[in-house]
């Protein structure tokens, strides 16, 4: 049955049958296409992975500060405590050493106290830095996980299309088998210069891919079974289908 249905079929029924087909297939290739893309597409998590590179090295760099200045401070400390076991010490009898000493004191105090304000405000940039560092990893962790599970879902999808081009390149073959070698090239050919459409159908009496009207001469030529038709203005192959 299928085979006398075949036999009777003319070459641009065939071409037609396997333009159908092309045109699934084309269609799964162009979202495979897009797939490819979004999978590769990484801009998100690079971007907030540059954000949060750049908060952890301000809150590094501002950590160091704070070690810094706490290390001036307690050496400053440590000086006031010498001097303070010096001037309580009872070996300095000197008045004006003694006075001296206490100047120095005053002033290692004041100095304390102008760095301990220092610390503080350092201290306070600080704690910023950290919530901007905490905010940056949350946000990278969110737009990292969200796109494994895009990629996820994209790949399981693009499994499936390879599996459905597999079937249709099965279903093409038969058809392929029956066209004459020199029309099928010319038929590719046509479907890359005429946006993949090479094969046109007769729709009220024109041209479905231009619009072109046929006289009833042209029709009944396209009716008949001859191997090759073309429209005479967009020069697809016709099909009365
Ligand atoms: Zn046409």
């Amino acid at each position: 049955m299928t085979t006398s249905i075949i036999k009777i079929m003319s070459q641009r029924g065939f071409l037609y049958s396997l333009q159908l087909i092309d045109s699934q297939i084309d269609k799964i290739l162009d979202r495979i296409n897009v797939i490819n893309t979004r999978i590769q597409d990484k801009e998100l998590v690079t971007n907030a992975q540059f954000v949060k590179n750049e908060a952890e090295q301000k809150a590094t760099k501002k950590q160091s500060e704070i070690r810094k200045l706490e290390d001036q401070i307690n050496s400053i400390v440590y000086k006031k405590k010498e001097s303070e076991k010096e001037l309580y010490g009872g070996k300095i009898k000197n008045p004006k050493e003694l006075q001296l000493l206490q100047e120095e004191i005053s002033s290692l105090k004041n100095r304390i106290s102008q760095l301990e304000d220092e610390l503080f405000n350092l201290m306070i940039e600080n704690e910023t830095l950290e919530h901007e560092l905490q905010a940056a990893e949350t946000n990278l962790l969110k737009i990292t996980t969200d796109k494994a599970a895009e990629v996820a879902d994209l790949e399981s999808e693009k499994t499936q299309l390879l599996t459905e081009l597999n079937v249709l390149k099965i279903e093409e073959e038969p058809i392929q088998a029956h066209i004459d070698s020199d029309l099928l090239n010319k038929y590719q050919k046509l479907r890359i210069s005429k946006n993949r459409l090479a094969v046109v159908i007769v729709e009220e009496n024109a041209c479905s891919g231009c619009g072109n009207s046929l006289t009833l001469a042209e029709l009944q030529k396209i009716k008949s079974p001859i191997d090759e038709y073309y429209c005479p203005v967009c020069k697809r192959i016709l099909y009365y289908g």
